[in-house]
């Protein structure tokens, strides 16, 4: 899988001073900060911890970045279409991404056109945590009328060299449907995100290990000795990011 040395630089995702933790801010966080999440709807997929701070993995997913785009042709995604994040009047960010994923099944149809729009919560503090739901609309793929799928990331810090990355999902349902191909929507829906997932996973630990800056473990060490001077890293530039729709049956996202 061809991952990219750089990313290019884009205008920064938090411009007002609103949503910047200043380093203050950043030691009085010596714990791992919470969600603040009131619940997590679904299944969780991913609850991990990585090495890399938050401000990181938020730009790989999140922004703009080849690192998305590297994952997304890694799994055969065509047409990628990735929008510009729009802020709201109470400070949340909105974009859309498109893109048409692959399916694998030997017969039916071949391609998912998918939607993902994505909702950035006004919540989100640089340097601690990040929190972005995304709702991914497949067409093209049986039932597709029937439901979507919609995830919650949850990016938290857990120390200056490591980050919380918990992802849950859930299947949604716009109309009511007969139990079986309700069980038929649950278990393709199922496999295509474990499949997205665990390829997500592995992508994303497989990039850090071999690009150890991400980290700036060294650097801020030597810092801390004189004196904790945690500077959080700009954050984002618009990048990429999720789901993947699948297969000729029900399963919604996260191509298989
Ligand atoms: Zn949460």
């Amino acid at each position: 899988m061809g991952m990219i040395d750089s990313y290019p630089k884009k205008p920064p995702f938090f411009s007002g001073s609103k949503l910047s933790c200043s380093k203050v801010c950043l030691m009085l966080y010596a714990g791992e900060v919470p969600c603040g999440c009131s619940e997590h709807v679904g299944r969780t997929i991913i609850n991990d911890v990585y090495t890399a701070d938050v401000e990181t993995i938020f730009q790989l997913l999140f922004t703009d970045a080849n690192f998305f785009r590297d994952f997304l042709m890694a799994r055969n995604t065509i047409n990628i279409d990735i929008g510009e994040w729009q802020e709201q009047t109470d400070s949340s960010k909105l974009r859309d991404l498109n893109y048409t994923v692959a399916l694998n099944y030997s017969f039916g149809p071949k391609f998912s056109p998918t939607t993902e729009h994505q909702v950035y919560s006004s919540s989100g503090q640089p340097g601690l945590k990040h929190l972005v739901h995304t709702e991914v609309m497949n067409r093209n793929i049986p039932y597709a009328e029937t439901f979507f799928v919609s995830c919650q990331y949850c990016m938290t810090r857990v120390a200056h060299d490591k980050m919380r990355l918990r992802i849950t999902a859930n299947i949604n349902y716009r109309k009511s449907c007969w139990g079986v191909v309700k069980n038929l929507i649950e278990k393709n829906a199922g496999d295509g995100l474990r499949s997205y997932y665990n390829h997500l996973d592995s992508f994303l630990k497989e990039h850090l290990a071999s690009h150890p800056a991400h980290c700036r473990t060294k650097h801020r060490r030597k810092r801390q000795r004189h004196g904790p001077r945690l500077r959080h890293r700009k954050t984002a530039q618009p990048a990429p990011s999720p789901p993947s729709p699948t297969h000729h049956q029900p399963t919604s996202h996260f191509g298989g």
